[in-house]
């Protein structure tokens, strides 16, 4: 009997299915023929599948490293009803189960054993494992290894040590995101020899993504709710306590729904993720603690109520709506205060490479929220997919694009305020720092630096200062700005910026995304 017909067999008899999802079987043949392998595919797609199946199809036991401790037990359940000899080693087991289950792996009892990166940490545990017949290694959200990544766990690079002390072991890393650095560095990291490299498309045709600036949002949440009829959601919000508020805000409005965070209570949580799961609530305010592992595949919309840290967790929250393959829309609402926000969170973190990397990350986040481009083009341009679509037809930029206006007095007042600064001397500023020369601010590191004395000062108080930022990071997608630095960036102007301003061109750009507040537009009177 051929290998093939043989996962055929096996899947059908084990788990009941009839045909394997895109992927899966190629990802097991390569497995089978010993060679190392990545396999990027995106939630939902049947991960799992890839190392379980080729565990029952090779003598020996199958090594499964995996993060989270309420995961391991489910797959084990499932995988023992299914007939797998399976079990999981983690912190959850008392000594004498633990001792036991020990024996049981010794003596050839199972053919797949879980364990939690932890248990990695010990070196006896590593001499432990020499005594299984260990004969493949598993690493599920192998993104976890990668400082790059939205979900770093130091744990993880406890595999290297593994990996060195079963050289020979053939190793299948798995994730559902990982942008190009990410997949760089588990290769490298998980030392993967000549892998066969598997990398599904992260398109997710059915989910309609929209962004919206940031306007009386708890009353735009209400109504986007309501439109919605009896269809059931998430709210995703940044803290704890802003999600007990939007839960209470949409309970008054008479939308029942309910909060989830880290904050409540196991018991709490485990209700209100139930009551989720069993329609008897429409809509869940979260933080991100909540998602990982809740399969509900009629969740019809997602919106975030503030900006998320980076684009790999706003593709995964947003990817819990429509699993059903039905339509779903997925909200942002943007405001650059959020963006500000974040960035000062970010002068906490002491980690110099963890700062960059996070800035790194928030920086994308909000020129995708900004952009006027394909939302679909830009975030799979971010996992590294090129997307050759002229409309996706199911993105507000796709479906109706941005108008644009005139630009070209903006486009000269800035340019020439950047050339003026330069000529007074002192260091470079940044883009805020322009913004509110020309919207005449009195901000005190303008006025030690004379910077209102500058011939551009206050030439534009038509515009608050946060308008005129945003043009200008307009520009700097233009080409015409550069913006340099890590803690303070500062700007500068392009030679094709120069010839811009030079040639006097007629500029258009597309309809902004900031709100003018009547007090913004005072602030610089
Ligand atoms: P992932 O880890 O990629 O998010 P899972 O491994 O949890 O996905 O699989 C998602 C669901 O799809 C599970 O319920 C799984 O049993 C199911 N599944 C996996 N492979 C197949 C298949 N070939 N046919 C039908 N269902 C499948
Ligand atoms: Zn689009």
């Amino acid at each position: 009997m051929t290998m093939v017909t043989d996962l055929s067999r096996l899947l059908k008899r084990h788990f009941g299915y009839d045909a394997f999802r895109p992927l899966q079987r190629e990802i097991m043949e390569a497995a089978l023929v010993r060679r190392d392998v990545l396999a990027i595919l995106p939630t939902g797609a049947g991960k799992s599948l890839c190392y379980q199946l080729p565990a029952l199809a090779r003598q020996g036991v199958t090594l499964v490293v995996s993060p989270l401790i309420a995961l391991m037990k489910d797959q084990v359940d499932q995988l023992t009803a299914a007939g797998v000899a399976a079990t999981f080693l983690n912190s959850t087991l008392d000594p004498q189960e633990n001792r036991q289950r020990l024996e049981a792996i010794r003596g050839g009892g199972f053919k797949l054993v879980y364990l939690a990166p932890e248990r990695l940490l010990s070196r006896d545990f590593l001499s432990e494992i020499r005594r299984w017949n260990v004969t493949a290694l598993a690493v599920d959200e192998a993104h976890c290894i990668s400082e790059w990544g939205h979900d770093f766990r130091p744990e993880y690079r406890r595999l290297r040590e593994l990996r060195q002390a079963l050289p020979d072991l053939p190793a299948i890393a798995l994730t559902a995101t990982a942008t190009p650095r990410v997949r760089e560095d588990i290769l490298t990291q998980l030392s993967l020899r000549e892998p066969a490299v598997f990398l599904a498309s992260f398109n997710r045709p059915n989910l309609n993504y929209l962004v919206e600036p940031k306007q009386d949002a708890t009353a735009r949440i209400v109504g986007f709710i309501r439109e919605r009829g009896r269809d059931s959601g998430i709210v995703y919000a940044q803290s704890r306590k802003r999600s007990e508020e939007l839960a209470a805000s949409l309970r008054g409005a008479g939308i029942p729904a309910v909060c989830y965070h880290a904050g409540l209570e196991t018991a709490e949580r485990a209700r209100n993720q139930e009551a989720f799961l069993r329609d008897e609530i429409r809509v869940v305010c979260a933080t991100v603690a909540f998602g990982m592992g809740i399969n509900k595949p009629d969740v019809r919309f997602v919106i975030h109520a503030d900006l998320p840290k980076n684009l790999e967790g706003y593709y995964q929250e947003t990817g819990r709506a429509g699993r059903d393959g039905l339509p779903a829309d997925c909200m942002l609402l943007f405001s650059r205060g959020d963006v500000v926000k974040q960035q000062r969170f970010l002068g906490e973190i002491t980690d110099e490479d963890a700062r960059e990397t996070a800035r790194f990350q928030l920086e994308h986040m909000a020129d995708f929220a900004e952009s006027d481009a394909c939302r679909r083009t830009g975030l799979l341009g971010y996992f590294g997919e090129t997307w050759a679509v002229d409309n996706c037809g199911a993105c507000d930029n796709c479906l109706a694009p941005r108008e644009s206006w005139d630009a070209t007095v903006e486009t000269q007042k800035l340019l020439s305020c950047a050339i003026r600064v330069k000529q007074a001397g002192g260091s470079p500023v940044g883009i805020r720092h322009l913004a509110d020369i020309l919207a005449g601010s009195r901000a005190e590191k303008l006025l030690a630096r004379n910077h209102d004395k500058l011939s551009t000062y206050g030439i534009g108080k038509e515009h608050s200062a946060a308008k005129w930022a945003e043009v200008a990071r307009q520009l700097v997608h233009k080409g015409w700005f550069a913006v340099e630095g890590g803690n303070y960036p500062v700007v500068s102007i392009t030679t094709e910026g120069n010839a811009v301003l030079r040639e006097r061109q007629a500029v258009s750009l597309t309809r902004l995304m900031t709100v003018e507040k009547p007090s913004a537009r005072r602030a610089g009177d």
